[in-house]
């Protein structure tokens, strides 16, 4: 009885518990399906939305409109620009990726087809009948490099290796084993020939002495094809068509060419390093190609194995990979196509805007201009900051550091100063290493709402890269300016930072097992930095009279210029701008301490006007900086240290200047000579109000003496009253 009633209860209980839970499960969990549909359908409603379209017509701007008005409207004109321009970006950006993604599958359709092509006749009797003439073609090239002969040294047998797509007739092996002992016999050394079958090659054969390969088989022809249809931009269905049909001819009348290169195997990878045996003769900087197409540059050689960085991704790359020479050193796309780009460190475009369109390349390492083919530095490169062009002003061909703690305005400098080459024929390259994409992309947009970007090249090397992009990145930046300095222009490069680069550098070594000196640098990053700075200079006339000017960025810690890498630099450099946080912080900025600022050969680059006017700055703010110190706990204070207080504090006010403000130097000499000669009355420095009235009135009502100060020349005592009064007259309107 007693079990009946369990059972009874307990239904009720299931049952009471079916008919309330259902509605709350049905809640719970409807709402939750109803939440993934909506979803749903919004992710396809995206998907299925195409690109806004801007039918509206952009605003006519009448003349008669006020002000305020006419501003608001050319900022949505901007606005509306920047969205055609990103849209038109996203299109290009897809553009690439389906040329990308049919080269591939091009490439794949391709292999099959002429797989096919030749395993069936005529084909496959003409490519048989050919083995013969491929055979002749290889012996009559065949010989033993310096590296088979290191070789033989030390073993007495060298391995040929002969491999076909098919079984070979025997009196070709015969040939080549007579071949290939002969060769040997003239160096005493012996041959262990084998021979080899392997489809993959789809027909013709090859032969392999030592680590050199002498190929005449359809693959390597396929591989040759496949880098040409890399190398080529397919801007439309017609070059895909003309491309593969060429192809296809030259498939099918398949006359072998032998191509010879040299082989090596992986050993063992790891943190984008690797090392390598084989490629018996490859030199230092050498670029080497893994089997799927990933690159690799040599940076150590050993008697048993070599070791090489890999640019860029390194999954599929493992110990058995091959590895071939492909016969140049490291180098970079170079050209006027760049201008504008952002590249990374070897030099493939990665803004999205499609292909490089240009065919030169240079070396990434180069030796320097020797001494008889450079000029004197003798032209200024203006920054238009006031306190570098007056005080520590930098000449074309010079190379300056800036140097200082974090956040104290190192980048600032450099791009203000990119920003102020606009319409001064000068190009310019920034090469970022080791900073956040997010920066990056940050600098770019601000080069191009100053209309910089199109004198610009960026090369970015950003932190989330490897360390061998970020080792080469200054290299490559530096082949790109030097191909505008033989043109004959003038380069401004930028390194943001090098400190960044020391430790890219120390990485790789590191990992290298090399071993480590002072704060476990390698020891020579010195030798790495100095080759590296040594590129800039100002070539002289028979070379065409470019320059190449270097701004290169360190951080230091804690404002110690003494550690390593700093003092490194700074010795390699012709004087640093010194960026100081504690002035930072003070509100001074640019934050340069003119103390520890020097230009060693800037002086005589710079306008004789400029050198008038800020003959005396240096000493005037050395003694303000004194006496502020000095007087910093006292009251007492007579008048001459009150004068000379007043006057560095004006000054002082007069050198901070904001980013993306850069003076014409005409401007810059006319305001530091009014403030050097106490003309400025009561008018609060700090506000730019007082001097750019000063500009717009020297402009409107002073004519000429402003035409005698864009001049840039020394003036006379006359002409320098004639600008006492005329900044006097101001003065006192003000
Ligand atoms: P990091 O060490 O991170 O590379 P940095 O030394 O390059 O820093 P910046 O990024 O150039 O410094 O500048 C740091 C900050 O100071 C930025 O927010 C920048 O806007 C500001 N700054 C730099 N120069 C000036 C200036 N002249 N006027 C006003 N603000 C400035
Ligand atoms: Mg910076």
């Amino acid at each position: 009885m007693e079990i009946q009633y369990v059972i009874i209860n307990f239904l009720i209980l299931v049952l009471i518990l079916v008919i309330a839970g259902r509605k709350t499960v049905k809640r719970i969990f409807g709402t939750r399906r109803e939440r993934v549909i909506r979803e749903l359908d919004e992710a396809l409603e995206i998907q299925s939305r195409p690109f806004p379209e801007f039918s509206e017509p952009v605003p006519e701007i009448s003349e008669d409109f006020p002000e305020e008005i006419i501003g608001e409207r050319t900022a949505a004109e901007k606005k509306l620009a920047a969205i055609y321009a990103f849209q038109e970006r996203e299109q290009r950006e897809i553009h690439r990726l389906m040329t990308e993604k049919t080269k591939s599958e091009l490439m794949k359709s391709f292999s099959l087809g002429v797989k096919e092509l030749f395993s069936k006749e005529p084909y496959y009797s003409k490519i048989r009948e050919k083995e013969e003439r491929i055979v002749d073609s290889i012996l009559s090239q065949i010989k033993l490099t310096p590296g088979d002969m290191a070789y033989l040294k030390h073993h007495d047998v060298l391995y040929v290796t002969l491999m076909s797509a098919f079984p070979l007739d025997e009196k070709l092996v015969e040939k080549v084993d007579n071949a290939t002992k002969e060769l040997l016999a003239t160096v005493n050394g012996k041959t262990s020939l084998w021979v080899r079958e392997d489809p993959e090659f789809i027909g013709g054969l090859r032969l392999r002495i030592g680590d050199t390969v002498y190929d005449g088989t359809v693959s390597e022809e396929l591989y040759h094809f496949g880098r040409r249809l890399n190398r080529e931009p397919l801007t439309s269905d017609d070059t895909v068509k003309e491309i593969t049909e060429d192809f296809l001819k030259t498939a099918k009348n398949f006359q072998p060419a032998i191509n010879v290169y040299q082989l090596g195997r992986v050993l063992t990878v790891s943190d984008g390093i690797c090392w390598m045996d084989g490629l018996a003769d490859i030199m230092y900087g050498e670029v080497i190609e893994f089997e799927r197409g990933e690159r690799g540059m040599i940076l150590d050689i050993q008697p048993d194995r070599i070791g090489c960085v890999i640019f860029g991704e390194f999954e599929h790359i493992e110990s058995g990979t091959k590895v071939r020479r492909i016969g140049r050193i490291a180098s970079v796309p170079v050209g006027n196509a760049l201008l504008g780009r952002v590249v990374n460190a070897i030099g493939n475009p990665i803004d999205g805007e499609g292909h490089l369109f240009t065919n030169e390349r240079r070396p990434i390492e180069v030796s320097a201009p020797a001494i008889l083919d450079r000029a004197p530095v003798n032209s200024p490169l203006l920054t238009g900051i006031k306190a570098i062009d007056a005080m520590v002003p930098i000449g074309k061909g010079q190379r300056e550091l800036i140097i200082g703690d974090r956040q104290t305005g190192k980048t600032a400098i450099a791009i203000d100063t990119i920003i102020n080459q606009k319409g001064k024929n000068t190009v310019c390259i920034y090469v970022a290493i080791g900073q956040k994409e997010s920066l990056i992309s940050e600098i770019k947009e601000t080069l191009e709402n100053h209309g910089a970007m199109e004198y610009t090249t960026i090369i970015s090397a950003p932190a989330s890269e490897s360390a061998a992009l970020q080792y080469i990145a200054p290299f490559s930046g530096t082949a790109m300016a030097e191909y505008f300095m033989y043109e004959g222009k003038d380069v401004l490069i930028v390194y943001d930072d090098l400190s960044k680069h020391a430790v890219a550098y120390r990485e790789l070594s590191l990992l290298l097992h090399r071993p480590s000196g002072r704060e476990a640098y390698p020891g020579d990053i010195f030798y790495l930095h100095s080759r590296l700075l040594e590129r800039s200079a100002h070539l002289s006339d028979k070379l065409g009279g470019g320059s190449l000017t270097a701004l290169p960025i360190i951080e230091t810690l804690a404002g110690d210029i003494s550690a390593y890498i700093p003092t490194n630099v700074i010795s390699i450099t012709d004087g640093q701008i010194f960026l100081d946080s504690e002035l930072f912080h003070e509100g001074q900025r640019p934050a340069i301490n003119v103390g520890l600022s020097v230009s060693r050969v800037g002086g005589s680059a710079q306008y004789k006007l400029m050198k008038q006017v800020s003959s005396s700055l240096r000493t005037n703010l050395a003694q303000y900086r004194e006496l502020q110190d000095f007087t910093q706990f006292g009251t007492d204070i007579d008048d001459v240290t009150k004068r000379t207080l007043d006057s560095g504090k004006r000054l002082m006010a007069t050198l901070k200047q904001g980013r993306y403000q850069p003076l014409d130097s005409w401007k810059q000499s006319l305001i530091l000579f009014a403030v050097s000669e106490n003309l400025t009355g009561e008018a609060d420095l700090e506000e730019k109000d007082y001097e750019n009235g000063l500009f717009g009135f020297f402009i409107k009502e002073k004519k000429e003496l402003t035409d005698i100060l864009i001049k840039g020349d020394r003036l006379s005592d006359e002409t320098k009253e004639a600008v006492r009064e005329a900044v006097k007259e101001y003065t006192g309107r003000c």
